[in-house]
């Protein structure tokens, strides 16, 4: 049996971070995977999660006892406050309920297997382009109708307003739309609010099941609020909808995989029995959530003092992402490297999609030992005050060659 089992593709972010690792030049860079690093190119624990961790190891209250199937209450209960908002009408309502789950991947998988086997979807839409594990976890869950809607101009580099409307509005009734919430991965581009409202207009007028996909609230822009204004916006439309969150990226939390579903319902009293359903669900698959990551969320979240400490260290790493776009798009104009630059600063998040080809990047691989994805996506959080301008230099070269 084994002697059959074929070579699998390589998930190309990993195997371009494994290169990195392998590569002994000195001034490499790596600007490949989606994790925060510090102007010394350090991963950040940030100061309000040690802080809470030390805490947390010397009180004796705590053990290691199993959390229930759907996670630990005080963590969901705060997450999916903060993505709807402290004055959240729902909430008022009883119409929104959380479940702890591994991270956002974690979160999409359990929306995507409630949609299909309790829901009965069996039809997704996803943005060309997306983050690479969208389609899988979908089509893993047993969706069988994959689609995409058109998202990226690459001409103009921005948003494909007309297209993404378009494909929507050819969409089968009974869809899943998958929407980034903010900062678009690998984009970088978000609708303007205009354009969330026209969104919305489509996939109210064609019944589709909008889905949020939020890894980035408060990282993006350093403002909890602005990041979830889209998924609020839905919300308070009336929407039936599902918010998948993860804590990886603004607390720093990656591997410790910290997540939550938000399911937000017109009718609260078919609460109880959503809940009975997935907790079947997680049952059958990893029987229930890991405690350590989600405490500390929820004791940051839940304590006005920390809440503050940790507002700033959000604030600390989107300021971060801000400059040194700001920097590489200064000194792009600067050395006068053709092409505009402009979609460098007007991006968000931690991506720029930076519109050179895959065979550019192989060339800066090569030549300068900088390493991006073939897309030409760039992680902003690789540059540091120290590489930035061996980065815009290979840029360059790399246009005009
Ligand atoms: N969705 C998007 C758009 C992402 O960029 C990421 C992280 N790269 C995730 C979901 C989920 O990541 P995680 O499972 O680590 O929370």
């Amino acid at each position: 049996r084994f002697s059959e089992v074929s070579q699998a593709a390589a998930i190309e972010v990993f195997a371009v971070v494994k290169a990195f690792n392998d590569d002994a030049h000195e001034k490499k860079v790596n600007l490949s995977i989606g994790a925060y690093r510090t102007d010394d190119s350090k991963p950040w624990v940030l100061p309000v999660v040690r802080e809470t961790e030390t805490a947390m190891a010397a009180d004796t209250s705590l053990n290691h006892e199993y959390l229930p199937i759907l996670g630990l209450e005080s963590f969901s209960t705060a997450a999916t406050k903060m993505v709807l908002g402290e004055n959240s009408a729902v909430l008022k309502e009883g119409r929104a309920t959380g479940i702890q789950t591994l991270s956002g991947t974690g979160a999409l998988r359990v929306a995507a297997d409630t949609l299909k086997h309790v829901l009965k979807y069996n039809s997704f839409y996803f943005s060309n382009p997306t983050w690479g594990n969208h389609k899988m976890i979908f089509e893993h869950a047993g969706f069988t109708e994959t689609h995409q809607y058109r998202y990226w101009d690459a001409a103009n580099r921005g948003l494909d307003i007309n297209g993404m409307l378009e494909d929507l509005n050819a969409a089968s009734a009974n869809s899943v739309i998958i929407l980034h919430a903010c900062a678009h991965n690998p984009t970088g581009v978000d609708p303007t609010q205009e354009q969330w409202k026209q969104i919305a207009d489509v996939i109210e007028a064609k019944s589709l099941f909008p889905i949020f996909d939020t890894a980035y609230q408060g990282f993006a822009s350093g403002d909890l609020d602005k990041d979830a204004w889209a998924v609020r916006y839905f919300a308070d439309r009336g929407f039936e909808l599902m918010v998948t969150q993860s804590f990886a990226k603004n607390f720093g939390l990656y591997n410790e995989r910290v997540g939550n579903l938000a399911v937000v319902v017109k009718d609260a009293s078919v609460i109880p029995a959503l809940r009975s359903q997935v907790t079947l669900l997680v049952r059958g698959s990893y029987s229930n959530p890991p405690n350590h990551g989600a405490r500390v969320v929820s004791t940051v979240l839940n304590n006005p003092k920390l809440f503050e400490e940790w507002r700033t260290c959000i604030r600390t790493m989107s300021s971060r992402i801000q400059e040194m776009r700001a920097g590489l798009r200064e000194r792009l104009e600067k050395l006068g490297t053709p092409g505009l630059w402009d979609h460098i600063t007007s991006q968000i998040g931690m991506f720029s999609y930076s519109g050179l080809s895959a065979g550019q990047v192989k060339f800066i691989a090569e030549k300068y030992h900088i390493y991006m994805l073939s897309s030409g996506r760039i992680n902003i959080c690789g540059l540091t005050t120290k590489n930035i301008d061996y980065v815009a230099e290979a840029i360059n070269d790399a246009v005009l060659n």
